[in-house]
């Protein structure tokens, strides 16, 4: 196939189209083939697997997901790429484009109508190199949707991997770890230089995949209250848990109801929330509902 995305064949693109790129849509585009193929080739895709992909740019990756998959769907929110993604992938008739915010975008409903023109597929991908100003309200939403997704594999900013991946006690350790550890198994595939994308972003970048679970290692009674901990045991990181739980807003603990529940727990009242795992918050959330 002839690759859209090298250096070369992205300026022909953007100055063909007289294309001018949009900071407030965090429009990167990939310009290393080999980086293409790391991220399609690390995401598992399979010839009968459906691939979603939010923001298509030029259509650098949708490409490569084109050619691997039964079917991609591309949710691009700059109408102005739509003409040059009409021209770039006219040869691919797996690609269905739409031209919307994917924040807004019904998850459920763009599966079923893949469904029904596609068939059943084998697994459910979402791939994409994702503009990082939202990375992490597109990551939640799908986790927190439930929707039927296999796996996220996705371009983040560096330090959002990390914070994903980390484990307890590390200083990347936080809320975001615990609650995309909750839904899913991640690990960071490889890190992208600057240099690969046109214009360079300000920051280094990582590519994750994250499996997401059909059961969850973690039961909680009350999910909801565990992420109210979860919140109040992060959102002041040099108070301990106990004083962050007395004073965060929408939970009534009284300090000797929070102490007791640590102690069942086998825990210091000293303790701070980035030493318990999700396990532990999830047992903090059971004995304090008791
Ligand atoms: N996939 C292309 C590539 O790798 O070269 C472009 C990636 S660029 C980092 C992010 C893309 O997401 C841009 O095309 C941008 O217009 C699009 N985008 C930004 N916000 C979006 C949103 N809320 N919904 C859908 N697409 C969005």
């Amino acid at each position: 196939m002839t690759k859209i995305a090298n250096p070369a064949n992205t300026i022909d693109i953007i100055k063909k189209y007289d294309f001018n790129f949009q900071k407030k849509f965090g429009q990167n585009f990939l310009i290393d083939t080999h980086v293409l193929d790391k991220i399609c080739s690390e995401s598992g895709l399979g010839k009968n697997d459906l691939a979603i992909e939010i923001g298509p740019g030029i259509g650098a990756l949708t490409q490569y997901l084109a050619v691997t998959a039964k079917a991609v769907v591309s949710v691009e929110i700059d109408k102005n790429l739509l003409p040059i993604l009409g021209d770039t992938l006219k040869d691919y008739k797996n690609i269905e484009l739409i031209n919307a915010d994917f924040l807004k975008v019904d998850l459920e409903k763009l599966i079923d109508e893949c469904i029904q023109k596609y068939g059943e597929f084998d697994n459910i991908r979402i791939i994409a190199n994702l503009p990082y100003y939202i990375t992490t309200p597109i990551i939640m939403n799908v986790l927190e949707s439930h929707t039927h997704i296999d796996s996220i594999t996705v371009m983040i900013q560096k330090e959002v991997a990390d914070r994903m991946q980390a484990a307890p006690g590390s200083k990347n350790y936080g809320a975001l770890s615990l609650a995309v550890q909750y839904y899913s198994d991640p690990y960071v595939v490889a890190f992208v230089p600057q240099n690969c994308f046109i214009p360079r972003p300000k920051v280094g970048s990582s590519v994750i995949r994250l499996d997401i679970y059909k059961d969850k290692p973690i039961k909680t009674v009350n999910e909801k209250l565990m992420f109210q901990i979860i919140r109040a045991g992060f959102n002041q990181r040099r108070k301990t848990l106990v004083n962050s739980l007395i004073n965060f807003e929408g939970l009534q603990f009284s300090k000797n109801k929070i102490i007791h529940a640590l102690s069942l727990l086998g825990k210091s009242e000293k303790i701070r929330g980035e030493a318990l795992s999700l396990d532990e918050f999830a047992q903090l959330a059971e004995y304090l509902q008791e």
